[in-house]
């Protein structure tokens, strides 16, 4: 794993432990990530990968399909949002590279 890679897999996992304390009041959300959860906002997920383009961290082709954390074998699921479907278009700010 290349410094790159390393540093963006440290932001992702370090977001893991806000967003999970935020979201311990409320009953665990199930299906489709929606924008407006506080987890997805934290992690300025949108369902279409482009309306993200004025985020800084954002590079055009990168979205959900591409990313290391997409797990298309679980019902188009993502690793950030255990047991949750995210779109194979879409993007949030933890985005990685696939490894190849
Ligand atoms: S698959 Fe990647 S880009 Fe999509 S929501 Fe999960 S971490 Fe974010």
């Amino acid at each position: 794993m290349d410094r790159r890679k390393f540093m963006q897999l440290g932001l992702a996992c370090s977001l893991i432990p806000l967003v999970s304390l935020e979201s311990s009041a409320a009953p665990a959300p199930a299906g489709e990530v929606q924008e407006d959860e506080p987890q997805a906002q934290a992690l300025n997920y949108v369902k279409k990968a482009s309306d993200a383009k004025n985020n800084s961290k954002y590079k055009e082709g990168n979205n959900c399909k591409n990313c290391m954390f997409f797990e298309a074998s679980k019902n188009n699921g993502c690793t950030l949002f255990a047991g949750r479907t995210v779109e194979e278009g879409g993007w949030c700010a933890a985005w990685a590279p696939k490894p190849k």
